[in-house]
């Protein structure tokens, strides 16, 4: 009889948007005259901008012709894009990084989920907590993370980070020393971060005990402070110790589209072993390449027209950014994020649980928001708004909050 990975049994349920979307349809169904809106989600909202509909259109029309037409897209990727991507996001800024360190791929959601592969399994891993839920789920699937406690929602080979109000929202370095440390900067959850000789010290400390840094930059368009970092590499020594994750979705809307990228150094290396070796035999025998229409989006999104719509994309979401914090510190409440990133984190008053908070702005409000628990269990206690919803919407609701 076959066996199946046990570790996938160990998995707590996801039941973090399922049960929003379970109570939401029980209260709308009670209440069909209430007019609910959402701000829960992180997904966006604004259509693809222009310049790289266009250049899809175009791209769509050479498939039809035999002349232009593309099969397979080289595994790890056009350099059409590669090159894009090294000019503008790296060399604009400083950074080193040449196009044979640039993997394409269809979403930071899969690399930072497939990224663990490359690690042995008694590596130890490090995460902030609160922290988007892929990278320990991952873990556990790979029989990275000892035994879970309900009690605690906590895994017992796992180093949490806790980043709270306490902190500063300032991950601390961990007393035990991790293997693979997962950094989300700026953070989901919480839409906060870190500066850039905050990161530094992240950096110092990875290559002094031997640690590699997951850098999840899928949240760096909306950095406006000057003095936070874009790019892990940014820092002195970060490509002996740093593998960073890029995507589409939120810079560019590609959240339906799909493309991203992940950043492996040649010098990152485990002995004489190149990670950027590893990482390509992988993603080569696992990935086929992202669409060639996706990958002429995405060289698209750094035209100049490209970047001058995605200013003003990232630009309007912003203005909902503020219009909430604004809104919410009118009304009471302590608020942080929401500067260098689409998230604002709340304190829930009177120390109502994440998710009793999630009910009374349901009844009271109509809004709807995530429970800042499902995030890991620092977060009990705080609430996640986006700014991913419309500009009216967002007004609404912070009319509707203040009224409470
Ligand atoms: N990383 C973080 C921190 C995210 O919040 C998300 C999506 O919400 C992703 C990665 C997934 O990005 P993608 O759409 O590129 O898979």
């Amino acid at each position: 009889m076959f066996k199946i990975n046990d570790n996938y049994q160990k998995l707590p349920g996801s039941y973090l948007f399922s049960t929003i979307a379970k109570k939401v349809s029980a209260y709308s169904a009670a209440n069909p005259d209430k007019q609910i809106i959402r701000l829960g989600i992180g997904d966006v909202t604004q259509p693809i901008a222009p310049a790289i509909i266009d250049a899809m259109h175009k791209a769509v029309d050479e498939m039809g012709h035999a002349e232009t037409f593309h099969g397979y897209a080289p595994d790890l990727g056009y350099d059409f894009l590669r090159n894009a991507i090294v000019a503008n996001d790296y060399k604009a800024r400083g950074c080193d990084i040449s196009a044979d360190e640039v993997f394409v791929s269809d979403g930071a959601k899969s690399d930072s989920g497939n990224i663990q592969e490359i690690f042995a399994q008694d590596n130890k891993i490090a995460v902030c907590d609160p922290v988007y839920p892929v990278y320990v789920d991952s873990n556990v699937m790979a029989g990275r993370t000892g035994t879970y406690d309900a009690d605690t929602q906590m895994w017992s080979d796992v180093i949490y980070m806790p980043c709270t109000s306490d902190n500063n929202f300032v991950p601390e370095l961990p007393k035990e020393t991790p293997d693979v440390i997962y950094l989300c900067l700026p953070n989901n959850p919480t839409g906060t971060t870190i500066t850039k000789s905050q990161l530094q010290e992240w950096v110092d400390y990875a290559n002094k005990v031997g640690a590699v840094i997951i850098y999840d930059a899928a949240y760096e368009a909306y950095i406006s402070e000057d003095d936070v970092a874009h790019s892990i590499y940014e820092c002195e020594g970060a490509k002996t110790c740093a593998i960073e994750l890029r995507s589409f979705s939120k810079n560019a809307g590609f959240t339906g589209v799909r493309l991203g990228f992940t950043v492996v150094p040649k010098e990152l290396k485990c002995g004489d072993v190149s990670l950027n070796a590893m990482w390509a035999r992988r993603h080569g025998t696992k990935f086929n390449g992202a669409p060639y229409i996706v990958q002429r989006a995405g060289e698209a999104v750094y035209s100049d027209a490209g970047k001058a719509q995605l200013k003003e994309q990232v630009g309007y979401y912003m203005k909902n950014a503020k219009a909430i914090k604004e809104g919410l510190t009118k009304a009471g409440y302590t608020v942080f994020g929401g500067v260098n990133a689409p998230y604002i984190w709340l304190k829930t008053p009177d120390q109502m649980s994440s998710w009793d908070f999630f009910d009374y702005l349901l009844e009271n409000a109509n809004v709807v928001g995530t429970p800042g628990s499902g995030f890991g269990p620092s977060g009990e206690g705080y609430f996640r708004l986006t700014a991913f919803g419309t500009y009216e919407n967002t007004l609404a609701a912070m009319e509707r909050i203040q009224t409470l």
